[in-house]
């Protein structure tokens, strides 16, 4: 008996039916009345056709191009229905635009481009950033502020994180004892962090699910999209700035144009590595990848006083995957980031054991740090939905959560998570997320350093990125 949230009330359009696609396709029939039940499917592949006939979709057996996603989506797309884009290789911009000009609602989970942007060996790196993506959307939401909502980036990271950092900042400062009502604005927000002292955020993710057989040579596994992990794996390391650093790598460069919230690394982000922590296994290195939510938390937590900037977290990702997904990177950057000749997304019915634990970690403050999440199995992910591991729940979850939101409010335009209703969104994913909980920790970057060599260490403070950076 599970609820029913919402009526759409036209054609449900989803495009890509990968490890993401599949595990949402039960999850939309669970959770929404549909108007017209049959539901259109756009992907390539014939892979999960089968899957497909037992839900009675329809199958539009297409890759979507610059050149003919109007054609093929334009009469498919109505007012009241929804778009879901959960398809690589496809510009979440353009067709985003599209949906809203013909009156139907849109969801992603992340800015995805055209193919050509993330391997364009000509590109300068900021070209080639999720700052960049992320601009190219806030100047189209300025541009057509309104009109029907399309929800960008609204899965588990970028999406749900965002909404774990307003209920981890309300505990810290309910834990400090910090007068306060609950903000309504971003503005209220961000005074509050700051109130709080929070001097940074990770977005700290341990994978721990595995398979019976191990990893073969040549072979780049995953628990999600390997190829939407490999793109964003070669992009460069981005990160928040936060207000409170005192040293920037010399390898790191800052933007010329939009919010000024966020700095690239001349290197790859799965190659970077960063000390963070989680639940599970305590201390961890996890790799500073670049992500949508990096930048648009400490964009949206970022104060100003009469133009000026006066306080900002730093916030990015610290992402260690499965083992194998480890090893895959360990393997692919051997061979200069040639990517391997097989890929494989590891299926809830190959993963033996493990979770995914995702969640922030908000450090810096008056009791250390803090970290918020969901601890999340693969047993209580297959106990709740089938065709899915844990970290696809944690995902299409939030793709829910997301349209419910939309549905409550179809004219809002162009939104990004943080501007969602946090409470709103965690009620409904929160039972698939697995035990949700907040844990204090007194671990810092500087724990048990420096060890038996010299290091380059700022025992000022702990928390600043110098001491948290690999380097
Ligand atoms: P996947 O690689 O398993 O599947 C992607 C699907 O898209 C494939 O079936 C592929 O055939 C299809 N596709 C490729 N090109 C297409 C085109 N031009 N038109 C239509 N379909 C096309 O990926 P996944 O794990 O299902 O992830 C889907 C998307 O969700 C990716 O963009 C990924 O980055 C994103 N994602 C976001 C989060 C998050 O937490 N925000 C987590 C996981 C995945």
């Amino acid at each position: 008996t599970w609820p029913v949230y919402g009526r759409i009330n036209g054609p449900v359009v989803i495009i890509g039916f990968g490890s993401i696609g599949r595990g949402f396709l039960p999850l939309i029939r669970r959770h929404f009345a549909l108007d017209q039940p049959q539901i259109t499917v756009i992907e390539p592949s014939s892979e999960n056709v089968g899957l497909m006939a037992t839900y009675g979709v329809k199958h539009v057996k297409a890759a979507l191009t610059r050149e003919n996603f109007r054609e093929i989506l334009a009469p498919l797309l109505a007012p009241g229905g929804f778009c879901v884009n959960l398809s690589v290789d496809t510009s979440s911009l353009d067709i985003m635009r599209l949906a809203r000009e013909m009156g139907s609602l849109y969801i992603d989970t992340v800015i995805e481009p055209w193919p050509g942007f993330y391997y364009d060996h000509k590109a300068d790196p900021a070209s080639r950033s999720n700052y960049a993506l992320r601009e190219e959307l806030l100047t189209e939401k300025r541009a057509n502020p309104g009109g029907p909502t399309a929800v960008s980036c609204s899965g588990a990271n970028p999406g749900m994180v965002s909404w774990f950092v307003k209920q981890a900042l309300l505990d810290v400062a309910r834990d400090l004892n910090i007068e306060h009502d609950e903000p309504k604005t971003r503005r209220e927000w961000a005074a509050l962090m700051k109130a709080t002292g929070v001097k940074g955020i990770h977005i700290a993710e341990r994978d721990t699910q595995r398979a019976r057989v191990a990893k073969q040579l040549d072979t780049f596994i995953n628990t999600w999209s390997v190829e939407g992990f490999i793109s964003e794996a070669l992009q460069p390391a981005e990160l928040g700035w936060g207000t409170h650093e005192r040293w920037i790598p010399d390898h790191a460069r800052t933007h010329d144009t939009g919010s000024g919230a966020a700095i690239f690394l001349l290197g790859p982000g799965a190659d970077t590595r960063v000390r963070s922590w989680c639940p599970t296994p305590g201390p961890q290195l996890g790799y500073l990848v670049t992500h949508n939510e990096a930048i648009s938390i400490a964009d949206h937590f970022t104060v100003r006083e009469e133009g000026e900037v006066v306080y900002r977290p730093t916030c990015h990702y610290a992402y260690h995957p499965s083992n194998d997904a480890v090893l895959s990177l360990h393997e692919m950057f051997g061979r200069a980031g040639k990517r391997q000749s097989k890929q494989h997304i590891l299926s809830e019915e190959e993963i033996i054991a493990g979770r995914d634990e995702l969640g922030v970690l908000l450090y810096g403050h008056a009791k250390n740090a803090y970290w918020y999440g969901s601890r999340l199995t693969i047993d209580e992910a297959r106990e709740n939905a089938p065709y899915q591991n844990a970290t696809g729940m944690q995902v299409t979850s939030a793709v829910i959560a997301g349209m419910v939101w939309a549905l409550e409010h179809p004219t809002a335009g162009i939104v990004e998570a943080d501007e969602m209703d946090y409470h709103l969104c965690l009620r409904i994913q929160r039972p698939y997320l697995g035990t949700v909980e907040g844990i204090y920790t007194d671990w810092t970057p500087l724990t048990d350093r420096p060890g038996f060599f010299p290091e380059d260490i700022d025992e000022s403070d702990p928390w600043q990125f110098r001491n948290v950076l690999v380097h």
